[in-house]
Parts: C-alpha cells; structure tokens; sequence
C-alpha cells in the first residue's frame, strides 16, 4: 500500500491536494475548527482597525479627511463583524471559501485608502502593511492562493498610492517594494509549509480511518464466522437440535447442578418406532420431514429449561432438571400421543408415527450422565421388546 502522501500528492505552489475530491474532504473535515478561526480573527482584525482611529486624529485633527477616515473604518469594522457572524454561523469553508476570503479584499483597499487620506503617516503605514500582510498569510488559515493575491493587491495598490499620492522619492519606493516583497515570501513559505503539514497530516489520518474501519470489518467476519462455527459444532444440521457433543456438555451441566442441589432429574431416550421402513417406503427425504417434525413436536411439548438433542439416526435425547420420574413419565407420555396425532396423510398415506421412550431418574449422589443414559437406555430396549409405542421407566428408577 503507498503512503497517504505519494497517493495524495499536493500541489506545489498552493500546499492544496491535487485531487479535488480529497480537497474537498479535507475543507469538510476542517470546516468547524476554521469557520470558528476566520471569526476570532476578523473580529481582532476589526478591533484593531478601529484603534487606528487614534492616530487618525492625530495625524489630520479635525477634518473633511478625519471624516473619512472615520466613515471608513466604521464601514470597514461593521463589514468585518458582519462577516465573522455570518462565517461563524453559515461560512461552509467547503461551499463558500470565497467568504473566507472577503475580508482580506475589504481590509486591503482599506488599507490603501488610508494612504490618499493620510499621505503625511506613510511611515506608520508602511509597518501596518507589513503586520497586516503577515496577518493576512497566518489569521485566514488555508486560503494561500487567496492570501497571496489580497497581500500582493495591498502591498502593490500601497505602493502605487505612496508614489501618485503621497510622491514618494524612487529609491525609497525601491526600498519599500523590497520590504513588501520579502513580507510576502515569509509569509508566502510560512503559510505554504503549514498547509504542506497540516494535509499530510490529513491525509494520514484518513489512512488510520480506513485500517481501522477494515480492522472492525474484519473483526465483525472472524466473529461471525467463529459463531457459525461454534453453531455448526453445537446444532445438528437437520433438526437444529442440540449435536450430542454439546447435549452431553450442557446435560452434564444440569446434571451436576441438581446433584449439588439435591434437585430431581430426569432423562428421556426417545427412538422412532420403524423408522427404517419409513425410509424404505416413502425415500430418505420423507424420513428427514419425519425427524424434523418430531424434533418440533419435542420442542413444542417440553419447557424452555429442558434440554433436548439428537443422539443419532432418529434418538433423541432430553435432559429434564427439577423433574422427579413419575413427571417425566407424564411428559414422555404427552410426548408420545403427539407424535402418534401427527398427521402425514399427503406424504405416507395411512401411517402413523410411534415412538418408544425410555426414563431413567437421578436416585443418588454417585449417578452420572453415562450411567443414566445407559439406563434410559435400557429401559428404551424392554419397551421396544414390549411392542414398541409406548413409555418405559427403567429398572434402577422404579427400584
Ligand atoms: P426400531 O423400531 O427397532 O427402532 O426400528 P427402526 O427401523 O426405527 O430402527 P433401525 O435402527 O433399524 O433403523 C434406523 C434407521 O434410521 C436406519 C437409518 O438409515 C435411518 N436413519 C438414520 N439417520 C437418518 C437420517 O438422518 N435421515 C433419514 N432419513 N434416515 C436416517
Ligand atoms: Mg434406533
Ligand atoms: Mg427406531
């Protein structure tokens, strides 16, 4: 990947990105921070016009001149102060630039205004060019192709108005364009350097903005494909039961809870009755719709905190915590009836679903999972042995 830099290469001369679109960017970016800028620094440049008043009458007392003087600045300060609101409200650095640069325009003709009014200052005036050029190139941030040519305009129109108006000797307009120039390229390379600087460091920003955003992106994808992982591992493909992998963890869980509890629990082992000759009559894929309906049936019949999982072909397997086995016996007979009231008329014409079920019950302390199943299981065995639909409570259980 290039560096933000050489990817978003600035113009020379004005320290702006190449690319109007990553200008554009940028301006919005910095919009806030400069509109509240502009405005701090109008309003200085307008306080500081009017303290100029000062010397005004100072230099021409009471006179047409000081009159418009005044009526100048008065215009000139209202203006500023005008614009540092509307900036400071609606100045879009990114829509309306231009506004930015008003000011610059209104403060540099009035500068040169001053000299035909006030030819005698020319000395005074001649720092204030210099301080407002360096103003105009550092208070109006990123606006350096619109600084420069405000600044050439007043130091040039200042200059022009010292030699027609105030008759300046030829040398000393020589020295003085020499100053103005010099202020100009200081405040020219100072300004250029800051932009140079400040989109670079734009431009790199915008380069952590993008790692970081792949980053999340990336992370959100490993997190979705970790958590379809873990479902593949915990969910059986055809019934969305629990795999017996993560049955036996979280019945094992219960387990161990109800044995510290000293709870009741209960197990189910539930095998389809004939399940082969569904398969072999009507096709696999009706012995699928088969599991999947009875694997709906056990979720509808059983509560929230049981667990159920397929423990191969078509077993299945409930964990029930806090259920004494005469309770269980109930349950697996409810369960029972309404496998056997499902309807797959359409499909397998006159047939009906049965299933054997098995319980085994926690009796004491010692019991373990691999232990009840196998009971549960064995139990599962005498009533497929006993003709099959039917309910069956293992030996250990009753005894
Ligand atoms: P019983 O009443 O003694 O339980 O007889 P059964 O036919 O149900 O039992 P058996 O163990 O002989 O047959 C189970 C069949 O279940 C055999 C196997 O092909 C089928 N089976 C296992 N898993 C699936 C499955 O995911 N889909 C389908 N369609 N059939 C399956
Ligand atoms: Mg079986
Ligand atoms: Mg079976």
């Amino acid at each position: 990947m290039s560096p933000p830099a050489t990817r978003y290469p600035l113009h020379r001369l004005s320290g702006q990105f190449q690319d109007p679109g990553q200008e554009a960017a940028y301006r919005r970016d910095i919009e806030p921070r400069v509109r509240l800028e502009s405005s701090v620094a109008l309003i200085v440049a307008a306080l500081v016009f009017a303290m100029f008043a000062i010397s005004d009458y100072h230099f021409v007392g009471l006179s047409m001149a000081l009159t418009l003087l005044l009526t100048m600045r008065l215009v000139v300060v209202s203006s500023c102060l005008v614009l540092a609101y509307v900036l400071g409200r609606r100045g879009s650095y990114f829509r309306h630039a231009w506004l930015h640069a008003l000011p610059l325009w209104i403060l540099a003709t009035a500068i040169i205004l001053i000299v035909p009014l006030r030819p005698e200052s020319l000395s005074t005036q001649v720092s204030g060019v210099v301080v407002a050029t360096m103003g105009f190139y550092l208070l109006i941030p990123n606006l350096l192709p619109v600084a420069t040519a405000a600044s050439l305009y007043m130091g040039l129109g200042f200059l022009g108005a010292a030699v027609m108006v105030a008759e300046i000797p030829a040398a000393l307009a020589l020295r003085l364009l020499l100053l103005l120039v010099l202020t100009n390229a200081v405040g020219f390379f100072a300004l250029l350097r800051l932009e140079t600087l400040q989109r670079r460091q734009f431009a790199l920003l915008q380069e952590e903005r993008v790692q970081n955003q792949q980053l999340t992106e990336e992370i959100a994808h490993r997190k979705s494909l970790e958590a379809q992982l873990r479902s593949l591992a915990e969910r059986d493909g055809l019934t969305g039961l629990n795999s017996r992998g993560h049955f036996m963890e979280r019945a094992r869980e219960l387990l161990q809870r109800a044995q510290f509890d000293g709870a009741p629990f209960s197990l189910l082992m539930i095998d389809v009755d004939h399940f082969k000759a569904i398969n072999d009559t009507w096709g696999h894929r009706q012995g699928d719709s088969v599991l999947k309906a009875i694997a709906e049936t056990c979720k509808h019949s059983l509560r929230p905190q049981d667990v159920i999982g397929r423990f191969g072909g078509e077993e299945f397997i409930v964990a029930l915590p806090d259920t004494r086995p005469e309770e269980a016996r109930r349950v697996a007979e409810r369960l029972r009836q309404r496998v056997a009231a499902l309807s797959f008329d359409d499909d397998m014409p006159g047939h009906r679903l049965a299933v054997t079920i098995g319980i085994a019950g926690v009796v004491d302390e010692a019991t373990d999972l691999d232990a009840l199943i196998h009971q549960a299981d064995q139990a599962l065995y005498a009533g497929k042995h006993g003709g099959r639909n039917r309910v069956v409570v293992s030996q250990e259980t009753q005894s």
